[in-house]
């Protein structure tokens, strides 16, 4: 029998060589740069000493930053009551705990956990196919989703994102998807109707697809067809949810309720999770044995999940967020009527693109050689995701940096 790996031999094997050698990671991402080591606050230190502005927090996970006491704590409670994981046949006080605030703080009834966004988002296009089953029969299955949108990479969810070129080597996908162009009426009335359609799913501010907030006159829309043709109204909030666009749901400021709404990256502070909030109507449609998944809601990330929407969804925090956005409204729109490479800036809270006339990864390139982080949404987007809990002085100091590789 071999002896169980000590922390010092893992330590050991981290340490084995000076230089890193990822080889042996499959091709999926293209990492390069930097590699880190730690990080505090806003900021991200890699193994050459070098620190880093951080305005992608792991792509919108990181919303309180890095090394925050209050995660850390949480962490370190739920490590020690040894609970790391128990599964689904057993119950568990933090999931409960966290599924009732979620409940509280939203216009849910019920949540199911998962472990991603795309999970989550999985498990919403099942529920809704479950309830509509039981509303149309089988033939009302279909989704109908938005030009521009991403939802994930697995096979459901692929299908209801439009990128072809993430498609089309996984083909043949899941059946029953229709894309509407976002802003057109007709269209979605054509494709919605009450004999075929299970849901309507659209992010209120779409991500991926370039920093569109969702017109609240066509998501009202949206909600009346779907009512109009017995279908569920479901809104992908796992990057512009929990207090990214200063509100804690990103709906909020459309003035339209979903009847279901996926969470996910920053939900557990950095440990994988996902969440579907669901209505009671919805949830009376699934029964024991319908969905399931190991790992969701386990005790750790549950706890750590609890600190980190108590944290999110104080108002005082939102109201900030909701400040330093403004603050990055105005920078942007200087930025924007300076440069006249920017065409179009777009966001709200801390959720930013800024598009430009031409390609942004030597951009992007270049913010990383001044010790800024900053990501793209699309070929001619850069988006801006700070940490949620950013000081202000370090936003003013992110967008002087952006400002002068702009120039
Ligand atoms: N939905 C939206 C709106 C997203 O932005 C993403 C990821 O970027 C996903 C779903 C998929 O989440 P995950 O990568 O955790 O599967």
């Amino acid at each position: 029998m071999s002896e169980k790996p000590s922390t010092t031999a893992t330590d050991e094997l981290l340490a084995i060589a000076a230089e890193l050698d990822d080889s042996a990671l499959l091709g999926v991402y293209k990492p390069s740069g930097p590699v880190f080591a730690s990080g505090h606050g806003s900021r991200l230190t890699a193994e050459d000493g070098r620190s880093y502005l951080d305005f992608a927090a792991g792509i919108g996970v990181n919303a309180l930053g890095y090394g925050d006491d209050g995660v850390a704590e949480a962490l370190a409670v739920g490590v020690a009551t040894g609970l790391l994981h128990t599964s689904n046949l057993y119950r568990t006080r933090p999931a409960a705990v966290l599924a009732a605030e979620l409940v509280r703080l939203s216009f849910a009834d019920k949540v199911f956990f998962c472990n991603s966004g795309g999970e989550a988002n999985e498990g919403a296009i099942k529920f809704a196919r479950r309830w509509a089953r039981e509303q149309g029969g089988p033939a009302k299955h279909e989704i109908v989703a938005l030009r521009g949108a991403f939802h994930g990479r697995l096979m459901g969810t692929l299908a209801t994102t439009d990128r072809r070129a993430y498609q089309e080597p996984f083909e043949p996908l899941m059946p029953g998807v229709r894309f509407i162009e976002v802003g057109d009426a007709a269209a979605a009335r054509a494709a919605i109707s009450a004999e075929r359609t299970a849901a309507i799913l659209a992010e209120p501010v779409q991500g991926e697809g370039g920093i569109h907030p969702l017109p609240a006159e066509y998501a009202r829309l949206l909600r009346h067809l779907a009512d109009e043709a017995g279908a569920l109204l479901v809104f992908d909030e796992v990057q512009c949810g929990l207090g990214r666009t200063g509100r804690l749901f990103a709906h909020e400021h459309l003035g339209v309720t979903p009847d279901m709404m996926t969470l996910a990256k920053p939900l557990a502070g950095g440990l994988p999770m996902g969440a579907v909030l669901l209505t009671e109507r919805v949830a009376a449609a699934i029964h024991p044995g319908d969905h399931g998944t190991t790992f969701g809601g386990g005790p750790l990330v549950a706890r750590v999940a609890l600190e980190v929407l108590h944290r999110l969804s104080a108002p005082e925090f939102l109201a900030e967020v909701r400040w330093k956005g403004e603050r990055v409204r105005r920078a942007l729109e200087t930025l924007s009527a300076r440069h006249a490479a920017v065409t179009a800036v777009r966001g709200l809270g801390l959720m930013w693109g800024i598009e430009l006339d031409r390609p942004v990864a030597p951009i992007i390139a270049a913010a990383l050689g001044e010790g800024l982080l900053i990501i793209s949404a699309g070929p001619n987007v850069i988006r801006l995701l700070p940490p949620l809990a950013i000081e202000p002085a370090e936003l003013d100091a992110g967008l002087a940096i952006l400002a002068e590789v702009l120039a």
